[in-house]
């Protein structure tokens, strides 16, 4: 329907259509296949539990108990709990890096809410640099807030996704609007742990340029063993910081949205100090976060099955990544390396790989379906052409992770281990033959 114009004036921000969430967008299109009767292999979203994992019995009983206390349905004070916000700073200081209080942390209703809040609460100048590919709610969240796309830094496949440090340097010295660097640790699309000197190197470009850094560590305790991870807190030295936590993936609880920012050298810089409080300001708009989960928190983590219970989900995580590799690493065309953290995954097309004429053979009602989607980026027309052909629901890197590299990323979260393996044979022989698919149009065109 299209309406005529009735307000007096533009209430649209400018930058409304920043807003996009791909991971989400593409279950219409697979919910519409679903109607079909078609099955579909959800391989699109980070939510352990909508994938199967179980949630131990002793995590659910703490939960049970605390739902039980009256006080669990009060507000709770706008910073968070004060036992809470205790147990963290007590936790996060034995690790030795830098120390904090319980007045360095600020709870909100997930990390959702505390990325919206932050780069909301951003002066509108002020630009915030991330990693490419970029995790959509931050990516969006800061092109919104500025009203232009996102600046970002390279992670670079070719180089098992380091992050490319001439890149972020140059663009940050020609760019002087930028204020802060957001690092992702574990990452999301890739699964990169950053090594102990790169975050270090980070660290040095903000104290050079005087920037805030962003440490998204919403997977810190799904880093796999060797792989080398270090928090933020660790190596910021005196640079103003913010650290992201939750429990989200944790627990695994995404449905508490529950998450966390901890304040780093607020003491450093006035104006990172106002901004701090402006958080807070903003919080205290909204009340607070919701308590019932911030009251199991300390109960969960400073239990001593948490840690175990952790270590037995990672071993399965890093296993299905090493498989992951193996499988793919058949199809020359594909760059692909082993998550070092977090449960997904990312594959790279080479360059010159995909052309617009590939396709994979569709039943006609798919293919009704998927034709209107199969908009220009060719990874986003493989993604739909796999969904349609295989019911495999992954998300396309350029128009899902705000990247011009070509690929996808998949999830490391299918718990049983036989369906994985089924769902990696079909990903490797569906790419095989969508990438072979044109063959016959180049050889006519050849004869
Ligand atoms: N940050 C990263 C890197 C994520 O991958 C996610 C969710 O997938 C979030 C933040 C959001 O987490 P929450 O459930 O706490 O809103």
């Amino acid at each position: 329907m299209k309406a005529s114009r009735l307000l007096r004036t533009q209430i649209v921000h400018p930058g409304a259509d920043n807003l996009r969430y791909e991971i989400r967008q593409i279950v219409e299109v697979a919910n519409a296949i679903a109607a079909t009767g078609a099955p579909i292999q959800w391989e699109n979203i980070g939510d352990p539990v909508a994938k199967g994992e179980r949630v131990p019995d002793w995590i659910k009983e703490i939960v049970t108990q605390a739902a039980a206390e009256d006080l669990s349905f009060a507000y709770s004070p706008t910073k968070g709990l004060a036992e809470t916000r205790g147990y963290i700073a007590r936790e996060r200081n034995l690790e030795g890096g830098i120390q904090i209080t319980p007045d360095d942390i600020l709870f909100f209703n997930g990390l959702g809410d505390a990325i919206s809040t932050i780069y909301g609460a951003l002066h509108p100048r002020a630009r915030v640099i991330g990693p490419n590919p970029a995790y959509p709610t931050h990516s969006s969240a800061e092109a919104a807030h500025s009203g232009a796309p996102h600046i970002t830094y390279r992670l670079d496949p070719e180089n098992g996704w380091k992050p490319d440090l001439a890149d972020l340097e140059a663009k940050v010295v020609a760019n002087p609007d930028i204020a802060a660097i957001i690092i992702i640790n574990p990452d999301n699309p890739t699964g990169f742990v950053y090594p102990e000197e790169t975050l270090a190197a980070i660290v040095d470009i903000a104290a050079r340029y005087d920037l805030f850094l962003i440490s998204d560590e919403i997977y810190s305790n799904l880093a796999y063993p060797g792989s080398g991870m270090r928090k933020l807190a660790s190596v910021v030295g005196k640079v103003p910081a913010l650290a992201m936590r939750g429990i989200s993936k944790e627990f695994p609880w995404p449905g508490s949205r529950c998450g966390w920012i901890e304040i780093y050298n607020r003491d450093q810089d006035a104006g990172f100090d106002r901004f701090a409080r402006s958080l807070l300001e903003a919080k205290m708009l909204e009340v607070c976060a919701t308590t019932l989960p911030q009251k199991v928190l300390p109960r969960v983590m400073g239990d001593a099955r948490y840690y175990p219970y952790l270590e037995r989900r990672v071993a399965a995580y890093d296993r299905r990544a090493r498989r992951a590799v193996e499988v793919l690493s058949d199809v020359p065309e594909l760059i692909t390396h082993a998550a070092r953290g977090a449960f997904y995954m990312t594959a790279v097309f080479r360059k010159g790989a995909l052309t617009p004429d590939q396709r994979l053979p569709l039943e006609p009602q798919i293919k009704a379906i998927i034709e209107p989607h199969l908009g220009e980026a060719l990874d986003a027309r493989f993604v739909y052409h796999l969904l349609g052909a295989t019911g495999v629901c992954v998300v396309p890197l350029s128009t899902g992770f705000n990247s011009d590299l070509q690929g996808f990323r998949f999830t490391l979260l299918e718990p049983d281990e036989a369906k994985f393996e089924a769902i990696l044979q079909t990903l490797r022989q569906a790419i095989a033959s969508y990438l072979a698919s044109d063959t016959g149009d180049r050889l006519e065109t050849a004869a």
